[in-house]
Order: C-alpha cells, then sequence, then structure tokens
C-alpha cells in the first residue's frame, strides 16, 4: 500500500535518496547479476499484486481467472488485515483461495519495508518472518520469488537477495528481451498514472515481436483506483491484449519454470 512517509507506492523513490543511495542503485545494475536466457516460440506476459490489497485478491484475481489464466501476488504478511489510507488489505483466508485457485504468492518483506534502507541483519528478519508467514499458507520456500517493497534496490539488499530468493523483482523498465537478471526483475507500472512514459500496449508489442517476457505490476484493482491501482476493466483489456498477441500469460514463478524448461 502507499508508503505514508512518502505518499508513494512500489515505485522507485529517486527523489527521497540521498547520493549514496542513488550510486548504490546505479551499481546494483552490475553486479549480482544472474541472466536468465529468454529462449522460447513466443512472448511471455505475468501479472503481479504488489502489497495483495483485497481488491487485487479478488477483483484482479477474478479478471484472471476469467480469462484462464493466474497472477502473482506479493504479500508482505504485516499487512494481512489492515487498511492502509482507507484500502483493505488482504486476509489469510483470502490469500488461502488464491493459493487454492492456482495463483502465486511471492515475498514482498513483512513489514513492507525499503530492504535497501536497513541492516543486512534486519533484511533477514524480514524474509525470515515473511518465510515462516507464507510456509504456513503452504507456499513452497524452496522457490520463493520475492518484490523489492518500493522498488528500493541497491547493491546490499540485491547482494542478499540473490541468496535467498529464486528471483527478485524491481519496478518499471520494461520489457526483457534476450535476457532477464533474475534478481532484479524489469516490469510495466500498471498504474493509473503513467510513470515510465511508455504505453503497455508498445512493451506487449516487443515482448510479442521479440518473445520477451514482460512482468506487470500494479496494486488496488477496483473502479476508484488511485495513482498506483487500476480498474477492473482496464486489466482485463490488458490480459486480453496480451493472449490476443500469441502471449502466454503466467505467473512469474510459471514463467520461470517456462523460460527455464526452455533454455535446456
Ligand atoms: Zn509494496
Amino acid at each position: 500500500m502507499r508508503c505514508a512517509t512518502t505518499g508513494c507506492s512500489d515505485a522507485p523513490q529517486d527523489s527521497a535518496m540521498n547520493l549514496a543511495q542513488r550510486a548504490s542503485r546505479f551499481l546494483s545494475r552490475h553486479t549480482d547479476r544472474r541472466l536468465l536466457p529468454l529462449r522460447g516460440e513466443v512472448g511471455v506476459v505475468s501479472f503481479s499484486f504488489d502489497d495483495a490489497p483485497m481488491s487485487a485478491c479478488m477483483a484482479g484475481a477474478a479478471v484472471l481467472e476469467r480469462h484462464g489464466v493466474r497472477g502473482t501476488f506479493y504479500v508482505a504478511g504485516g499487512l494481512t488485515d489492515g487498511v492502509e489510507e482507507g484500502l483493505a488489505c488482504h486476509s489469510e483466508a483470502v490469500l488461502r483461495r488464491l493459493v487454492a485457485e492456482g495463483h502465486q504468492l511471492g515475498c514482498h518483506s513483512f513489514s513492507h519495508v525499503h530492504v535497501d534502507r536497513i541492516p543486512a541483519a534486519s533484511r533477514r528478519e524480514e524474509f525470515d518472518r515473511n518465510a515462516a508467514f507464507l510456509g504456513g499458507l503452504g507456499v513452497d520456500l524452496r522457490t520463493l520469488d520475492f518484490a523489492y517493497p518500493f522498488g528500493g534496490v541497491n547493491v546490499g539488499a540485491k547482494h542478499d537477495c540473490a541468496l535467498r530468493f529464486r528471483s527478485s523483482r524491481a519496478t518499471g523498465g520494461g520489457t526483457h528481451v534476450g535476457t532477464a537478471d533474475l534478481n532484479a526483475l524489469r516490469t510495466h507500472r500498471f498504474y493509473r498514472s503513467q510513470p515510465d512514459g511508455v504505453s503497455y500496449e508498445e512493451r506487449l508489442a516487443v515482448a510479442a515481436a521479440q518473445r520477451g517476457w514482460l512482468v506487470v505490476n500494479t496494486h488496488e484493482v477496483q473502479p476508484d483506483a488511485g495513482a498506483f491501482g487500476c480498474t477492473a476493466e482496464d486489466l482485463s483489456r490488458a490480459v486480453g491484449l496480451a493472449l490476443e498477441a500469441g502471449c502466454l500469460v503466467l505467473t512469474v514463478g510459471g514463467a520461470l519454470d517456462h523460460w527455464m524448461g526452455a533454455g535446456r
């Protein structure tokens, strides 16, 4: 959900970063890279929901299910049953339903913190605590995928996450073509606002034409979505366009299985 201090959500907070933080974020593009070759017959699109707001778990999941596909919900266990900025967060019951329906739950820290701004020991505690939470919901912790809260990645956080998670996802940056850095996956931010200045349609076209991988991230899915969410209608249109373009629509975990299988 929204970060109360920045009023922003899962987007790189460049304006709030000092020079050292900016430098570490920049450097992290070149450290701990683990490149996944993307060799397949068609493009892949993955839809992910950061924080797993209740509306995403209900309306968002329903949209995907109507199209016969599933999504990835990056969960911070500490937000369970909470309300932030008037938006209801997920409940354990609804997360269990998502798992039962074949959606994927990923890790998003436990307390929804900037993992790039806390000591390594605190990161470890956050990951341990959320792993315990997700493990209790039946998530396979051996193949846990992660999304950096607020897109906050730097050299230290990326290194720790590389050791811990199958993949770690940042925010923004667009379509992967040829390879993807598993420790800093890029996304299209499918928000009511368009922070990247590049449309979903453009990025989808690249994924389809070049057999790439487009990971989409958003938050709440409701009629009066805020700047970092979307409506069910827009989400449904996006999923429909991906399928019409001939892309596979897979969870992040499903896409990794797909690419790893195709690369053998
Ligand atoms: Zn978040």
